[in-house]
């Protein structure tokens, strides 16, 4: 059903709606609010609301700091947390972010990835789809409600209880998201104890980050019920798998799917074989995005099946693209080094502008890699082809400040803020004294 700001203004009656959340997010994928009562909803509905932009970190400069909602009507939910405590209930409206002048604001990346998917409509595609699996991990609270570094479980990959003592916890998350819309396909233990992954039916691009940022929200709160805190931090455990968050990723146009082509080989086209050329060639420069923290480069290392090699498969799980047997409208491509620290709206603007570029210069993917790579020699692997992905935060923000296309992927004003940003949290880290140094070097010195 289409919203109308008649058709969401009964709702929120019918519904006994009180407060309503307008959303969007930051460079770094955080969630904003601005809460309004029930009574500023239909000025809401007109766009109209303002909120002062210059609070928010790498946002607006001082003297531009007038933003205004704009909400996405298809977005109207409502939550099901606060029945039952006689305020009435919470829905929410994920907006994209103008200027006063009335112009997609440059540092908002919702719209950033409506204006990269208006490149994509000029090449002939209808539309870029995404089917993310998110993995986290669930830890016990202690009694003051804050969270330790206990894990709730020690089961492992596609456990069942007894083990999987959060099996009651990632069922109610899935019922909360069933209950808003959310067509679940999957929902299982992952790997590593404590590690969980649920995964939905692909949709378009935006809507897909929209349900990724709802998702993360839904799963933390319906675990802080069940006395546990759900971290999407990329690698939180030495020594065990981190959290990936694999993006399927395809491009339709009107008559299909256009990386479907049976009579292809593999059954792939060539609007696919460019597509992974485009994501092969550009991917040293957009990991900065799609693995935004210091962290998440403890995730990306051999051993814990996490990608380290640029490289593609269809037969193994290692490399950095793998096809997944389907066929048919299901065809796709899974792009493995994504974690859940990327903000999504950002991550599929640079993986489709790298895609497209692919598919408009013709770039032809090396030969898959169907042996463990991980089990090569680096001689081999160059030998074939196979590079590295940036080891480090630094590595990669070099790659990406040094790539004119990702300018053209986030804009001038994303691009800078974030690399500002980035640098910043990246050389603080590197000030720090770790727990494993002192062990190292302090009675060796
Ligand atoms: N947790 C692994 C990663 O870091 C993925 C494991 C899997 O889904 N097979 O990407
Ligand atoms: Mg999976
Ligand atoms: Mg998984
Ligand atoms: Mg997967």
């Amino acid at each position: 059903m289409k919203w109308t700001n008649e058709s969401i203004l009964q709702d929120a009656k019918d519904k006994d709606v009180r407060y309503i959340r307008l959303m969007f997010s930051d460079i770094n994928g955080t969630i904003k609010n601005v809460e309004i009562p029930i009574a500023q909803l239909p000025k809401a509905l007109d766009g109209k609301m303002m909120f002062d932009g210059s609070s928010i970190e790498g946002f607006v400069r001082i003297e531009e700091s007038d933003m205004y909602l704009k909400p996405d009507l298809d977005t109207w939910l409502i939550f099901n947390w606060e029945e039952g405590n006689h305020i009435g209930r919470i829905a929410r409206l994920i907006c994209d972010v103008y200027t006063p002048e009335g112009e997609a604001f440059a540092g908002d990346p919702r719209s950033n990835l409506k204006r990269v998917l208006k490149k994509m409509g000029d090449l002939g595609f209808t539309s870029f789809n995404l089917g993310p699996e998110p993995e986290f991990f669930l830890f016990k609270l202690d009694e003051k409600g804050n969270p330790t570094k206990e894990l709730n479980d020690h089961g492992h990959y596609f456990d069942l209880a007894p083990n999987d003592l959060a099996e009651n916890c990632r069922r109610d998350i899935v019922l909360e998201l069933e209950a808003l819309g959310f067509d679940i396909e999957a929902s299982h233990h992952e790997v590593a104890p404590g590690q969980h992954e649920i995964d939905w039916q692909y949709s378009d691009a935006v809507t897909a980050c929209d349900n990724i940022q709802t998702f993360k929200l839904i799963v933390k709160s319906v675990a802080r019920r069940h006395n546990l805190h759900a971290t999407f931090m990329p690698k939180p455990i030495y020594g065990i798998n981190g959290s990936g968050m694999h993006c399927n990723l395809s491009l339709f146009t009107e008559d299909g799917n256009a990386f479907y082509n049976p009579e292809g080989a593999d059954e792939l086209s060539e609007t696919a074989m460019y597509f992974i050329g485009g994501i092969m060639k550009y991917a040293r420069s957009f990991t900065a995005i799609c693995n935004p923290t210091v962290n998440s480069y403890k995730r990306l290392v051999p051993g814990y099946e996490a990608p380290v090699y640029i490289a593609w498969s269809s037969k193994n799980r290692s490399p950095l693209i793998r096809i997944p047997a389907a066929r048919g409208n299901s065809t796709r491509i899974e792009v493995r080094s994504v974690d859940p620290s990327t903000n999504p709206y950002l991550a599929m603007s640079v993986l489709l502008t790298a895609g497209l570029k692919g598919i408009e210069d013709k770039l032809t993917p090396p030969p898959a890699v169907d042996r463990n790579i991980y089990s090569m020699t680096r001689e081999e692997r160059l030998a074939e082809g196979v590079n590295d992905l940036p080891g480090s935060l630094r590595e990669a923000l070099k790659e990406l400040k040094n790539e004119p296309l990702m300018t053209e992927a986030l804009g001038e004003h994303i691009e800078q803020n974030f690399v500002a940003e980035k640098t910043h949290e990246y050389f603080s880290y590197q000030k720090q004294i770790t727990e494993w140094e002192i062990e190292k070097y302090f009675t060796q010195y």
